[in-house]
């Protein structure tokens, strides 16, 4: 039988667990076991020799049918201009992602990874050069807050996913994520300190909007119509912008969230004041807000960022028309600290 992923059970399904090893094994253990586990799992312990207060028979049980899947850091860059850290984390079948811890004023933040890779395809980013690997369990989405928390000293209040994958496609283990995260015994960050990034899964948003969590939805937008955002997303291929932009509305509705969503400047191809004009008749009216990126340059593809000018020009057709918006203020950008540019350079040293 397969070792166990125990660090993505909940605190009940680890009490199942354990009265499954105990009549596996013929031996007796107790039910506030468990507890005591989970306390340890969310501490962050790489090993079962690291749970002191479970007797050595029990921890020797646990290493024989489960396993602990927190992330080591494989590589750290420390911003020196504004103390971002930047992980690369290896997991453990050798896989590698990244996460960014970020200090703001309202908090620490991490960006975490969700999937080994990406196969959504993105034309500008470098996540996706290389597909997709596997999914990230949801212990290894918590493992990344864990292991940076752990590494900085500092407790994190607020998550992002917005790092390597498309947590939409990999839908299943971000809500067992999610609702871990939120647990109180657990690492105890709510629902609405997380933001979760899509390239525009529209039934999953729907699904999402059903099930009424509180988290931030991010939308990857990019292009104010259908046409551009084929050439910058394959994504659009198979849902209209007719049907995400009502796949949003019924996300607001449903939630009374306002959704964020990010557009990418790129020079010549989306910046300029037609789509601007464009992008203000798409969204003008609804519970919105515009969040502009100034392209990451890649080096594998073409695109260069758009000048300052440019996306203040297009901001500003924004806000006249009263949509708020902000330009995203980069932090760590020393270390390259937006995600994909740092596996993608390990995986290529492993190949070569
Ligand atoms: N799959 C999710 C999360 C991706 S990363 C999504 O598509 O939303 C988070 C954000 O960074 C997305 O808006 C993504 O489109 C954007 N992004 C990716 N590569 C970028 C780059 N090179 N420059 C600027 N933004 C980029």
């Amino acid at each position: 039988m397969p070792k166990t992923d125990i660090s993505s059970l909940f605190p009940n399904e680890l009490e199942d667990f354990l009265r499954e090893l105990s009549e596996k094994e013929g031996v007796k253990i107790e039910k506030f076991r468990a507890s005591q586990i989970f306390s340890w799992l969310t501490k962050g312990v790489s090993d079962f020799s690291e749970m002191k207060n479970v007797p050595a028979s029990l921890r020797e049980v646990l290493e024989r049918n489960a396993y602990i899947a927190l992330p080591k850091i494989k590589t750290k860059l420390v911003s020196k201009i504004d103390g971002t850290v930047k992980y690369l984390f290896e997991l453990y079948d050798g896989e590698c992602i990244e996460s960014v811890f970020m200090r703001y004023e309202h908090g620490n933040t991490v960006c975490i990874s969700s999937q080994v890779g990406c196969r959504m395809g993105c034309t500008f980013c470098a996540s996706t050069l290389g597909g997709l690997k596997r999914n990230l369990t949801p212990s290894e989405m918590t493992g990344q807050i864990i292991a940076a928390q752990n590494d900085t000293g500092e407790k994190i209040s607020n998550v992002v996913m917005m790092g390597i994958g498309e947590p939409l496609d990999n839908f299943e283990n971000t809500i067992k994520f999610l609702e871990l995260v939120n647990l109180k015994e657990g690492l105890n960050i709510g629902m609405r300190h997380i933001s979760l990034s899509t390239c525009g899964i529209c039934e999953k948003i729907k699904e999402l909007a059903d099930m009424g969590t509180q988290i931030t939805l991010s939308v990857s937008l990019h292009a104010p119509d259908g046409e551009k955002r084929k050439k910058l997303m394959p994504i659009a291929k198979k849902y209209s912008l007719d049907e995400l932009m009502d796949a949003c509305r019924y996300y607001t509705e449903k939630t009374k969230r306002r959704i964020s969503f990010e557009y990418s400047m790129i020079k010549g191809e989306n910046d300029t004041r037609e789509c601007a004009e464009k992008l203000k008749n798409l969204l003008s009216g609804m519970l919105c807000h515009v969040n502009l990126i100034p392209l990451n340059r890649v080096k594998e593809r073409a695109y260069e960022k758009s000048e300052r000018q440019t996306i203040e020009e297009f901001s500003s057709v924004l806000e006249r028309a009263h949509i708020t918006v902000t330009v995203r203020r980069k932090l760590g950008s020393d270390i390259n600290a937006s995600c994909g540019q740092l596996r993608r350079e390990h995986t290529k040293d492993i190949k070569a």
